[in-house]
């Protein structure tokens, strides 16, 4: 089959789980998420870190609870921020759990074979029932039983899945469906084939990650090729870059990662010419200036930013507003040139018109919204 830009990712039938207001799974848009690092019991330092990765396009935040002090300090969180859905993160202590789900989390991360005996896994299970929340099942590499380890000898894939069936296992046991599970490791192919492996065994919805992938630019690259590879594929229900850095960071590499492969749009797409010596601005500064200036828009527009007319008019013509180094520079708007701009005022104009265009968009939005709901009141 021929690729081309407009090449569309057939995504694996997943069921649907709801996390808070974000449906994962089932045909829902791939979502975004990344994890708190502030101590939980820092009430104020974790809603700040929740808001900033929110701001930056996150759907889904997990926070840990590793006491029933962060358990309290969970319940505060959830009321800052109770449009954001969260995930609390539970290790051994299944009483941990069933605080945080009625502390308001939106989800359990919590493997059920952790937890002890089974009258443990019933409460818990009951619990989330009762909250009507779903459990993610998280296997990891680095924390997989000593058991499985001696039997494969090394954490690989089959490994990794025997481990994440056997979670699965205790929750069908208990008559709980409505789980996603993940199956972490630093390593890649270890990692996809797992993915790969688990996809065809369930139907229900994966959360992908490359776990400790590295620093911000490692770990982008890791992630990037990782997921991107699962997520080509058509695997993938929500995923999260796990990144030795800002939690914003991994959030804005998670979008990066999605709308490279064409999943999902947000902000501005700066499509730019790496620069040469034939270059008639400066490029990089003018790509660095306008990613600052454009940093919290959320809707989606391709803006086109090329050195000179080598690929310039070609790039800029594809894009919604693009510019086309020259003396002066060429600005394209809809794919024609509407303006000329001198290298001094050449990011201001291209602010400029960016606003300008996302405004008329939103207007034409909120008409449509409108038209529609008159329509509606309008019918018998
Ligand atoms: S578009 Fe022009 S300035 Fe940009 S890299 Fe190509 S030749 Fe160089």
């Amino acid at each position: 089959m021929a690729m081309t830009s407009h090449h569309q990712i057939t995504r694996r039938v997943s069921r649907q789980i709801r996390v808070g207001r974000v449906a994962v799974g089932g045909g829902a848009p791939v979502s975004v998420q990344t994890m708190t690092n502030t101590d939980t019991e820092d009430v104020a330092a974790t809603v700040a870190q929740i808001r900033a990765a929110v701001k930056a396009g996150a759907d889904i935040v997990r926070v840990s609870v590793p006491t029933l002090a962060a358990a309290e300090a969970f319940a505060k969180i959830k009321k800052e921020v109770g449009y954001v859905p969260l995930v609390a993160d539970i290790h051994f202590n299944y009483k941990c759990g069933i605080a945080a789900a009625e502390a308001g989390a939106d989800c359990l991360r919590i493997n059920p074979g952790n937890i002890g005996n089974d009258r443990k896994v019933s409460e818990v299970v009951a619990c989330a029932k009762h909250h009507g929340i779903p459990i993610r099942i998280g296997v990891n590499a680095g924390s997989l039983e000593a058991e499985l380890q001696e039997k494969y000898g090394e954490p690989n894939a089959d490994a990794l899945v025997e481990s994440a069936l056997r979670h699965i296992e205790i929750l069908k046991r208990h008559n709980f469906e409505d789980f996603k599970v993940s199956l972490k490791a630093s390593e890649i192919f270890l990692t996809v084939f797992a993915y790969r492996k688990l996809a065809t065994l369930i139907d229900q919805p994966l959360h992908l990650g490359i776990t400790e992938a590295g620093g911000q630019r490692a770990g982008a690259v890791k992630s990037a090729i990782g997921l991107g590879m699962l997520l080509a594929d058509g695997i993938g229900d929500t995923i999260r870059v796990s990144l030795a850095a800002d939690p914003v960071e991994e959030v804005k590499v998670g979008w990066d990662i999605l709308k490279s492969l064409h999943l999902r749009s947000r902000g501005i797409n700066l499509v730019a010419c790496p620069s040469c010596s034939r270059q008639n601005f400066d490029v990089i500064k003018a790509v660095q200036e306008l990613e600052a200036r454009f940093d919290e828009i959320d809707e989606p527009l391709d803006v086109a930013v090329i050195g000179c007319v080598v690929n310039g008019p070609g790039e800029a013509r594809e894009a919604a507003i693009g510019v086309a180094g020259g003396y002066p520079n060429s600005i394209y708007v809809d794919g024609k040139i509407q303006h000329k701009a001198h290298n001094a005022e050449l990011v201001d104009v291209l602010e400029k018109l960016v606003r300008e265009k996302i405004a008329a968009r939103q207007a034409e939005k909120a008409a449509a919204a409108r038209a529609e709901s008159g329509a509606e009141t309008a019918q018998p």
